[in-house]
């Protein structure tokens, strides 16, 4: 047997009739109705519900509302005569058993699609039901949570997760399911699900049994957020077996961490950081410092501890903010702060000395590595040009009356641009990375002097602009051939001929 289908042993054959009960009483409850119709001016009606006939009052009306006098069924009230081609209601359903194979340590859950279609025989209509998904959670240390999908055939998920957004879910039904399993103590009731389906939560405690505990301790929070795409600030190893491994803390801090429990996630990721640092600030420091209203700065203070100690890091923040008048927060002071580091990274500056680590006024040493910062990329995009420019030369052709050079910096495909009001100067960058190239037509007797700008593609002319994006003049076509004849045609030749 392969694993699917041992995966399919735990499910049952037969359909529960306790969910059966839950789609007519409660999923498809909209789902019923009396259908009039008049035999010799008697209004006689027929309840879909409890399938009876029986002598109306006499002035029910199309699409109104009304009693089964023989069930008490609220059912909507609709004409024998009238079509009923589209008259279809449908719902669905999760719907949570125990396993049939291991009824202690697993459940299982299945997705229904239901339906009663009144198109046809309204006398004759039975509820429809489709499985369109299989969940089987195996409890464990690490257990097991597996999703098969309808497509075709039954078809493994890559990942446990809801069918649609707002199944519905009979409680009681999982309820059953879990007592008498260790799914009973998951603490599965007592986290919010933005899906009320349960499939994400048995799956996460399948996974990691621990969010047991870490419920019970007063950590839900790192639940609900590995859960749900919360921010977790990697305080948990979800794998752990020992409570303080998994908050990774020694048994004694977990123990002050225990007793204070009004950490937010932000300040236990610090607390846990500056376990190892000497001098580490304590729990109350850390509070009093992160405070909410100091925001959640832990991506800027990820790039700063990379350097720093939490505790010199917050005696730093403490003094720039009284020492300087641009940073009101400590989190626009930290904005800047990580700025100014990543700056000092790619300046190659030594950042294990304090001086510069820490610099005595914060703005003021940010605002010179910004300048440097952009001085040295000027610098780098210039070389880059000009090495561009060097692999070009040989695109250097002249005639009686005209020149073609390439585009040596910047600043000359700005000019070119302004000169002849065309927008060359915008492929500077796909120039210097060689994804295009730019050379200038010139005339022999005014050489500095924009004139017609060439676009190349592939060894081929692109585009040929001059003044407002002007075509060429006959002359200017004409040398422009013979350029092409000898310095783009032949290179074709030599190219194919490699
Ligand atoms: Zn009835």
């Amino acid at each position: 047997m392969n694993q699917k289908e041992k995966d399919m042993t735990h499910f049952p054959s037969k359909r529960s009739e306790k969910l059966e009960k839950y789609v007519i009483d409660e999923l498809l409850k909209h789902s019923r109705y009396i259908f009039i119709q008049r035999v010799s001016r008697v209004q006689y009606g027929y309840c879909t519900h409890c399938n009876s006939r029986f002598r109306t009052s006499g002035d029910l009306k199309h699409n109104g509302k009304s009693e089964c006098p023989n069930c008490k069924s609220d059912c909507r009230v609709k004409n024998h005569g009238m079509s009923r081609k589209y008259l279809r209601d449908h719902g669905t359903v999760v719907f949570y058993e125990k396993s049939q194979v291991n009824p202690d340590s697993a459940i299982i859950a299945q997705v229904f699609r239901v339906y009663r279609d009144y198109s046809g025989d309204y006398t004759k209509v039975q509820t429809e039901y489709v499985i369109v998904a299989k969940y089987l959670f195996e409890s464990g240390n690490p257990g097991r949570a597996t999703m098969y999908e309808r497509w075709g055939g039954w078809q493994k998920a890559n990942s446990v997760h809801s069918i649609e957004s707002y199944p519905h879910c009979p409680i009681e039904s999982i309820k059953e399911a879990v007592t008498g399993t260790p799914f009973y103590y998951s603490t599965w009731d007592q986290h919010e699900q933005p899906q009320r389906d349960y499939v994400k939560f048995f799956a996460l405690y399948s996974k990691y049994p621990v969010i047991e505990i870490l419920t019970k301790l007063g950590f839900k929070y790192f639940v609900g957020a590995k859960l749900f795409d919360g921010k977790t600030y990697s305080c948990i190893n979800w794998r752990a077996k020992q409570l303080h491994d998994v908050l990774r803390l020694s048994k004694q801090d977990f123990q002050l961490v225990h007793k204070e429990q009004k950490l937010n996630p932000m300040q236990l990721r610090l607390f846990q950081l500056s376990r190892k640092d000497s001098a580490p600030p304590t729990i109350q420091e850390i509070q009093n410092f992160f405070t909410d209203s100091v925001g959640d700065v832990m991506n800027e203070l990820n790039v700063v501890l990379k350097y720093s100690t939490l505790r010199k890091a917050m005696n730093y923040m403490q003094k720039q903010v009284q020492i300087c008048d641009t940073y009101k927060t400590y989190f626009g002071l930290l904005i800047a702060w990580r700025d100014y580091i990543r700056d000092c990274e790619t300046l190659e500056m030594d950042l294990s000395h304090s001086l510069i680590l820490f610099p005595k006024n914060l703005h003021e040493e940010h605002q010179r590595t910004m300048k440097l910062v952009k001085t040295t990329s000027d610098e780098r995009s210039r070389a880059k040009m000009l090495k561009r420019a060097e692999t070009l030369q040989k695109y250097k052709f002249e005639d009686q009356e005209f020149v073609v050079i390439p585009a040596e910096t910047t600043e000359e495909l700005i000019e070119e641009g302004k000169r002849l009001e065309h927008c060359v100067a915008r492929y500077a960058d796909r120039h210097a990375e060689g994804k295009t190239t730019i050379l200038f037509v010139r005339r022999k007797n005014n050489p500095n002097s924009p004139y017609y700008t060439i676009e190349l593609q592939k060894n081929a002319i692109k585009q040929a602009r001059g003044f407002k994006n002007a075509s060429m003049t006959p002359d200017v076509q004409k040398f422009v051939q013979q350029f092409e004849n000898t310095k783009l045609k032949r290179k074709r030749k030599e190219v194919a001929a490699i």
